[in-house]
């Protein structure tokens, strides 16, 4: 995949393959705000969403079904290793980069991580190599569109995390159930993520990740972003704690050639009015 550049004209590329690893993977994310070695809990690529943006590349046959801990965890250690000593900044991808600064861990993968059965021992494994490795400013980051934190596992997992400076960026597209159906296309109701997301913030702070895009042409309507900071304004009136906002939009190829990308100017106009509504921290990333 050819790598996208950024306004700095720094590479991001997000492929998720790196040598012969299967379960982790360097990436310089702008969200991360530099070095995050991806930790992909669902090599089976399995979903309990069909967003209709997704970049999961479905025409790449898959090389596991769960995460092998014992092996996430020797790639994991490797990768730090050549963080480093310099070789991973020295390879063309990531020269040029701060790639010898590793800003998180992160929880993602080619479907949502919480689905992963042994997400608990997955976070222990990376608490460890994290702790060992003496990355104490390193996050760790679970990337999740919140449909199974309020799973027992996930939450012995979550724990482990908010020991670990864990951070969890949660998927919010939309104000209105029927919205969330065109653009997330779950089976999943709306109403038991946002009670997940709810329940995760009471009990420590959480990034809301949304992603906005035009849907055959038309931005976001007016009455479903107001349904969306009312949403927010919810959350926190109930005792929830939002770190902040990430606003992003669509990068590479939808399944849905309905879904397109917004221009900056789109995306920021809608940042705007949700810090306006809200009163709460809006990044936004065109
Ligand atoms: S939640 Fe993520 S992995 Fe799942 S369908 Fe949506 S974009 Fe794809």
């Amino acid at each position: 995949m050819k790598a996208p550049l950024n306004q700095d004209g720094a590479v991001f590329d997000h492929s998720r393959h790196y040598n012969d690893f299967i379960f982790v993977y360097p990436v310089i994310s702008r969200r991360s705000g530099g070095l995050s070695l991806g930790v992909n809990l669902n090599p089976d690529k399995i979903c309990n969403f069909n967003c209709v943006y997704c970049e999961v590349d479905h025409r790449v046959p898959i090389r596991a079904t769960q995460v092998d801990v014992a092996r996430m965890s020797e790639e994991l250690s490797a990768l730090i290793q050549r963080v480093r000593d310099g070789r991973l900044a020295a390879e063309a991808r990531f020269r040029d980069s701060s790639a010898r600064v590793i800003k998180d861990i992160a929880f993602s993968g080619d479907g949502e991580p919480t689905m992963a059965p042994n997400f608990s021992a997955c976070a222990q494994a990376v608490a460890a190599i994290k702790q060992a490795a003496g990355l104490t400013d390193t996050k760790m980051v679970l990337i999740t569109n919140a449909a199974g934190l309020d799973k027992t596992d996930v939450r012995a997992g979550l724990a482990i995390m908010d020991a670990n400076q864990g951070e969890i960026w949660g998927k919010l597209d939309a104000g209105t159930e029927a919205y969330y159906r065109q653009a997330d296309r779950s089976f999943i109701r709306f109403d038991r993520i946002l009670a997940n997301l709810l329940s995760t913030a009471q009990t420590r702070p959480i990034v809301i990740q949304s992603l906005f895009f035009k849907m055959r042409g038309e931005v976001m309507p007016p009455e479903e972003l107001d349904a969306y900071c009312e949403r927010l304004k919810h959350l926190v009136r109930s005792g929830g704690q939002i770190k902040e906002v990430h606003a992003y939009t669509i990068a590479r190829p939808t399944p849905e050639n309905y879904a397109t990308r917004l221009e900056p100017n789109q995306l920021e106009a809608i940042a705007s009015t949700i810090r306006t509504r809200t009163g709460l921290a809006v990044k936004t990333f065109a």
